[in-house]
């Protein structure tokens, strides 16, 4: 799997435990989302790097309606969050109202394994900035 340079990939990662990204060994750019050819430079001479999982809100919205994997969360909040090598995420933070959130507030980035009841395989956490 350590060379499937796709989504499947990232997703075959994660389910390892490792929040991870393609970068490219020929000119050290991520290549996010996932592809098998470097975006910059055109090189296929790729791998995966584990990548931080503190990140910090960049946009949110608050979801009202979802489908039925996810209505019975409604409301809940939905983002973008970049992580300290500046990627860009799409996720739920779970757990908070949307009058807590912030842009720029500090998440973390957790991993679990898919459930009936939650079926994503990552999710993110508001993090207080006094702990690290
Ligand atoms: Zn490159």
């Amino acid at each position: 799997m350590t060379d499937d340079f796709s989504t499947h990939g990232f997703y075959a990662k994660l389910s390892e435990g490792e929040l991870s990204a393609i970068r490219c060994e020929s000119c050290s750019s991520y290549v996010m989302p996932p592809t098998s050819i470097c975006k910059n430079c055109l090189s296929k001479n790729l791998e995966w790097v584990k990548v931080s999982n503190i990140a910090s809100i960049v946009t949110f919205s608050e979801i009202h309606v979802s489908n039925k994997d996810y209505q019975s969360r409604t409301p809940y909040i939905v983002a973008i969050v970049e992580t300290n090598e500046g990627l860009r995420l799409p996720g739920i933070i779970l757990g908070v109202t949307a009058d807590k959130v912030h842009i720029g507030s500090p998440v973390l980035i957790e991993i679990n394994q898919p459930s009936s009841t939650f079926p994503s395989r990552y999710y993110f956490k508001l993090r207080d900035r006094a702990s690290d």
